[in-house]
C-alpha cells in the first residue's frame, strides 16, 4: 500500500461515485460546517448548496478547502517508533491477559485490533461493544458494517488500514470509558501506533479524540483541522455509531474522508 503510485484524480472521481454506496446522493460544496450541528437544525434548517454526484462530477472535483493544522494543540510531540516488541502479534500476546482495570474481569474477548500491521492510516474508536466483545474484533455491530461502507466509499477495506480503541475491554452496558480505564489502557494503544508506524491517524468519535488529544473541546471544534499525535496527522470524525442516528452527518464526515484521502494521496 506504502508505495502504490496515486491518481489523485481518478481516485476522487471514484471515490466520489462511490458515495452512493454509503447512502449519499449529493455532494457538498462550499464552506464546511463549524461546530457540531444540533441534528434537528441540521435537518429542518437552512442547507448548505447541494449537487448531485453527477453534476459535480460533470463540474470537477469538489473544491473544498485544505484543513489546517493545529499548531497550538496537544500532544504535538515526537513518538519515539522505538518497541520493545518486535510486532503486535508478539505485543497482543503480551497484553491479552490483562486485568490492569476492573473491565478485563468481565471481557469475554480481548479487543485488539484489526487490520494491516503496515497501514498507512489507523482509525480509532472508544471501545468493543457487545458484538466486538463476543467476536474480539472491532466494529463488527452495525457502526461496524457502516464503517467498512465508508472505507469501501474510499476504495479502501479493513485489510488496507488498522482499526482499533482505546479500550481492549468492553465497558458494561456500552457506557463511555472512564478516565481511570483509559489511563491504564493508553500505553497498549501508544504501543500499538509505535508498531503499526501509520502516516495518518483517524479517531471516530468524541471518546477517542478526547483521550487521544488529551482535551476535551467538543467534537464539533476538533474536526475541520489536522491535529497531531506524537507527530502524526491525526483527523478527527464522527463515529459511525452517531451516523446511524444522525443520518445528516454523513456529509460532514464524507467531507472528512475527502480531506484524510487527499492528505494521503499527498504523502505518497
Ligand atoms: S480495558 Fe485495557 S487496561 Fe482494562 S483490563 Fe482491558 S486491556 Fe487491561
Amino acid at each position: 500500500m506504502r508505495d502504490k503510485p496515486v491518481d489523485l484524480q481518478k481516485l476522487f472521481r471514484r471515490a466520489l461515485l462511490s458515495q452512493v454506496s454509503i447512502g449519499l446522493d449529493e455532494a457538498v460544496l462550499g464552506d464546511p460546517p463549524g461546530d457540531l450541528p444540533n441534528p434537528a437544525e441540521s435537518i429542518d434548517g437552512p442547507r448548505p448548496e447541494l449537487v448531485t454526484v453527477k453534476s459535480a462530477l460533470k463540474a470537477g472535483l469538489p473544491d473544498y478547502p485544505e484543513f489546517p493544522m493545529d499548531q497550538d494543540g496537544p500532544s504535538s510531540m515526537e513518538l519515539s517508533f522505538d518497541s520493545e516488541f518486535a510486532s503486535i502479534d508478539e505485543h497482543l500476546a503480551a497484553i491479552s491477559d490483562c486485568q490492569l482495570c476492573p473491565l478485563g474481569e468481565h471481557r469475554n474477548k480481548f479487543v485488539y485490533g484489526v487490520g494491516n500491521p503496515d497501514a498507512d492510516i489507523m482509525f480509532i474508536g472508544e471501545a468493543p461493544g457487545a458484538e466486538e466483545d463476543r467476536l474480539g474484533e472491532p466494529f463488527v455491530g452495525r457502526a461496524g458494517r457502516l464503517l467498512d461502507r465508508i472505507l469501501a466509499a474510499m476504495e479502501l477495506s479493513r485489510d488496507q488500514v488498522y482499526i482499533g480503541n482505546v479500550l481492549k475491554c468492553r465497558p458494561p452496558a456500552n457506557r463511555d470509558p472512564q478516565p481511570v480505564e483509559m489511563a491504564k489502557c493508553m500505553p497498549y494503544l501508544r504501543e500499538q501506533i509505535r508498531l503499526i508506524r501509520p502516516k495518518l491517524l483517524c479517531l471516530l468519535g468524541r471518546v477517542a479524540a478526547h483521550a487521544i488529544l488529551n482535551t476535551t473541546t467538543p467534537l464539533g471544534r476538533l474536526r475541520n483541522r489536522w491535529h497531531q499525535f506524537e507527530g502524526i496527522p491525526t483527523l478527527v470524525t464522527y463515529h459511525p455509531a452517531a451516523l446511524l442516528r444522525f443520518p445528516a452527518y454523513k456529509k460532514d464526515t464524507w467531507a472528512d474522508m475527502q480531506e484524510l484521502m487527499r492528505r494521503h494521496a499527498q504523502l505518497g
